[in-house]
């Protein structure tokens, strides 16, 4: 039997050939066309409802939580302010007793040791009212938390090798292949990804003479890829 690819018509026979939701391409075709139909169901997950619903809630909470920070950092600056009234009086105190204007006791240890006092009592008090505050705030101002998982969208590509009918091949020496076979799921960190964010890793395999295999390749994502030096594998 005759195949030619479908995008570029070239004679596919000795040559690999792979099957894409029912179309046969050449290898080097194949991947554009992949990505085409990836891009395309990606850009139609992104209009559909669930995906929308998940943004307009994602926006709704942004705009909550910057009310909140708004709201969180007025308490923040009122907190400043009941500190300098505290710490005012106590500056004049200091000041007119240094000039000998003014003394409480008539003693001065007594009145530095008053004056420390008062300055202690009253950063206490100060904390204990911002503390009274922050509660009564937190309270009638829950922080806006966002649990939601951003959907993703269920894509896969009906892709395999047919069988050749001339040069040998090795299926592992196709991408397609490989991260059709794992379901386009990163295997390190689990999650399904878009083909642009997918890589093939070969895991360095050794048989029991210590020969190292290069054709075991399984699926990673590109995060997984930089982060990891697959000591795992
Ligand atoms: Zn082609
Ligand atoms: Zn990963």
């Amino acid at each position: 039997m005759t195949y030619y690819c479908e995008r570029c018509r070239q004679d596919l026979y000795g040559y690999p050939k792979i099957n894409i939701n029912g179309q046969i391409y050449c290898y080097r075709c194949s991947e554009a066309v992949v990505k085409e139909i990836s891009k395309q169901e990606v850009d139609d997950f992104k209009k559909s409802l669930p995906y929308k619903e998940f943004i307009d809630s994602k926006n709704n909470y942004l705009r909550e939580l910057q009310i909140w920070e708004e709201k969180s950092k007025q308490l923040k600056s009122k907190n400043w302010s009941l500190a300098i009234y505290f710490g005012i009086p106590l500056m004049i105190f200091l000041r007119n007793w240094d000039k000998g204007k003014i003394t409480l006791t008539g003693d001065t240890t007594v009145d530095i040791i008053l004056c420390i006092l008062y300055f202690i009592i009253a950063g206490i008090i100060n904390i204990k009212i911002e503390n009274k505050r922050e509660i009564k705030f937190n309270l009638s101002n829950p922080k806006p938390i966002f649990s939601l998982i951003e959907p993703r969208s269920d894509f896969k590509v009906n892709s395999f090798l047919l069988p050749n009918d001339g040069s040998q091949t090795n299926p592992d020496e196709y991408p397609l292949n490989i991260y059709n076979r794992d379901d386009y799921t990163c295997q390190k960190c689990g999650i399904k990804k878009e083909l642009k964010d997918l890589r093939l890793l070969t895991l360095r395999r050794y048989s029991k003479s210590q020969t190292y295999d290069p054709t075991v390749k399984i699926t990673i994502c590109a995060k997984c890829l930089q982060d990891n030096d697959h000591k795992d594998f």
